[in-house]
């Protein structure tokens, strides 16, 4: 698209979607980039379920400093991410769009995008969705995972293995083989280590906090699908409002 295409885009119609990913260790079985994949999927679902939505490059790296022990993590300061995405928040808004859905990936950079929008958002009177953590700290989908995996959607766990498996089905070099050593954390360690990279690693030394063994494509598409079905509906709906 050019700039002028761009600009004959309708300010109210359409609705850009933009994924937010990471770079960051996904433990023995899953690629640095598994966020970053998992958010443009997520996006080019919305992007097509949405009549006259622009799919937006994808941000690859995202705050992560809490798996910087690991070599091959690449983050982003806290500080610095606010800024980019209110960055690019504000590029869209001053042309007087009005609509941006943000397909994000990585729990880790919640908190930044929530401060971002909010400051966008008292500048400018624009519309702008963030659902990932909302839909995955409900009850509904907790008491999925635990049914599918028997543990919590943790970072690295079998959801995400799953969700790779079914989303890169056709790319085996993506996703590493099930005979991994997988270090399944017991309770005394469960939930502690976001704090320090050091402390992360020295409690989950191969990365991942579940059980990488347990993964599923067939539970990786039903639970995909589940988020995203979750996000269509929350965009259709900024659609119809205002239109
Ligand atoms: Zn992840």
């Amino acid at each position: 698209m050019t700039w002028e295409e761009f600009n004959q885009l309708d300010r109210i119609a359409t609705l850009f979607v933009l994924p937010l990913g990471s770079t960051e260790q996904h433990g023995e079985r899953l690629p640095l980039g598994t966020d970053h994949f998992f958010a443009e999927k997520m996006a080019e679902e919305i992007a097509l379920a949405i009549p006259g939505s622009i799919l937006m490059p994808t941000m690859n790296y995202g705050m992560s400093w809490h798996h910087t022990a690991f070599p091959g993590t690449m983050s982003i300061s806290d500080s610095t991410y606010k800024l980019i995405i209110f960055d690019i928040l504000c590029s869209i808004t001053r042309h007087g769009f009005k609509k941006i859905f943000i397909a994000n990936g990585h729990g880790g950079n919640h908190h930044s995008i929530t401060d971002a929008i909010t400051r966008v958002k008292a500048l400018r009177n624009c519309e702008i969705a963030n659902p990932l953590v909302d839909i995955a700290t409900s009850n509904e989908f907790k008491q999925l995972i635990q049914a599918a995996f028997n543990e919590n959607g943790v970072h690295a766990g079998a959801m995400e293995v799953s969700i790779m498996e079914y989303l890169f089905p056709n790319k085996p070099t993506l996703i590493k083989g099930a005979g991994c050593v997988t270090s399944i954390p017991n309770d005394a360690v469960w939930g502690q280590g976001t704090d320090s990279p050091e402390k992360w690693r020295e409690l989950f030394p191969m990365g991942q906090k579940g059980n990488q063994k347990n993964s599923d494509p067939q539970k990786g598409k039903e639970i995909f699908d589940y988020i995203t079905n979750k996000m269509v509906q929350i965009a259709k709906k900024m659609m119809e409002e205002n239109s």
